[in-house]
């Protein structure tokens, strides 16, 4: 334990977490200790607050697993029947897998792909929504494999303007906390985060916002036991509890980190502190030589993709070697179609944290013999 290294996590998580975080869950808690249940009352409120709804429209329910986890227990929990069919919208690795996730659990649904590294066209979506009568639209807020923020308040509009009765679904795993949302412009039915996102806690459960209405409609749809989140909403509604064994150190930790997000000042504060991350980054990387994937309209805070160098010397995995040895672990690119690697701006990252990582990319470059600015 002395001689372990600190790392900086620059990913799309897991992520960082401040000390605070960490220490807070050094103690043990039953499932039916009475703290605890009022912790993970607290912790449902204050996410409410968070979203900004109201808790007599919106609830949130927690579940055990990543945010992969969360997402499914959505298309579980809401799954048309036979006669309705779900669409969803991609321009990346997420929205990808929101379609894996149904083709497995067989529940109805088309895609309708974008390029990754452009925008939704809602013209196209238009169209689409207008031939078919789809019960179910799902897209990813922040597409963490590129790093574009998709514009679902206008999505969510449009979807409810043509089709009145379908639900709308939103992945914001890496934007919850740092993206305001607009749940009543988007008509926002189910959003789903996780705990270790822009949330800063650790890793061990999801976190879905849903309207009641809806949810309560959706009673006894899911074929799955575990996912099922009229279920969990229930055991969590009757007694407090967790139907199944809770994550009991990841919600100590979660109740810290939201105490963080309040006192840092909400949700615009940690978001400029992750727009300045990204400035320094974007600065700092331009200047070496790098290019981004995406053009500049498009580049979100989140996470930026950047180019690999075309010196023959580039190498990813040494590069990514040399300097997770410096204490900087960068992430691999997720875009399929160009080689690219990934830095995050999220987490419990400072512009000091973003300014050292420059400069250990430098020495990096510097060691791999590839000449300043690059090519
Ligand atoms: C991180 C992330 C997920 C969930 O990933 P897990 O590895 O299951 O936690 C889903 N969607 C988006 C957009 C993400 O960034």
């Amino acid at each position: 334990m002395d001689n372990y290294q600190e790392k900086k996590l620059f990913t799309p998580g897991p992520l960082g977490v401040s000390n605070e975080v960490k220490e807070a869950m050094l103690r043990d808690f039953g499932s039916r200790d009475s703290e605890f249940i009022a912790i993970v009352k607290e912790v449902r409120e204050e996410i409410l607050k968070i979203a900004g709804v109201s808790s007599e429209i919106y609830t949130t329910v927690l579940l055990q697993g990543s945010g992969t986890f969360a997402v499914e227990s959505v298309f579980q929990t809401v799954q048309p029947d036979s006669n309705g069919r779900g669409l969803i919208l991609s321009n990346g690795a997420y929205g990808n897998r929101m379609k894996k996730i149904c083709d497995v659990a067989r529940i109805p649904a088309d895609i309708l792909e974008f390029p990754e590294d452009g925008e939704l066209q809602l013209s196209l979506l238009q169209e689409t929504l207008r031939r078919s009568a789809y019960v179910l639209v799902a897209v990813v807020h922040c597409e963490t494999s590129s790093g574009i923020i998709n514009p679902v308040e206008e999505i969510g509009s449009l979807v409810k303007s043509v089709l009145p009765g379908a639900m709308f679904f939103v992945d914001a795993m890496s934007s919850f906390g740092a993206i305001p949302i607009d749940f009543e412009a988007g008509h926002i039915d189910f959003l789903v985060t996780s705990a270790n996102k822009c949330l800063q806690g650790v890793p061990g459960f999801g976190v879905v916002l849903a309207k009641r209405r809806v949810l309560f409609q959706c009673r006894g749809r899911s074929k799955s036991l575990s996912m099922d989140l009229v279920d969990q909403y229930e055991g969590l509604e009757k007694n407090g509890q967790f139907r199944f064994t809770p994550p009991t150190h990841a919600l100590l930790a979660f109740q810290r980190a939201l105490q963080e997000l309040s006192a840092e000042g909400g949700i615009r504060s940690r978001a400029e502190r992750y727009k300045k991350n990204s400035l320094i980054v974007l600065s700092g990387m331009r200047d070496l030589g790098f290019k981004t994937l995406l053009t500049v309209e498009k580049q979100g805070a989140i996470i930026t993709s950047f180019l690999y160098p075309t010196h023959p010397n580039f190498n990813f995995d040494e590069f990514y070697r040399r300097l997770s040895n410096l204490g900087q672990l960068i992430y691999p690119g997720k875009v399929t179609k160009t080689d690219s690697f990934r830095i995050g701006n999220i987490g419990h990252l400072f512009p000091p944290d973003m300014r050292y990582l420059i400069k250990c990319i430098e020495r990096t470059l510097h060691e791999m013999c590839i000449p300043i600015p690059i090519k």
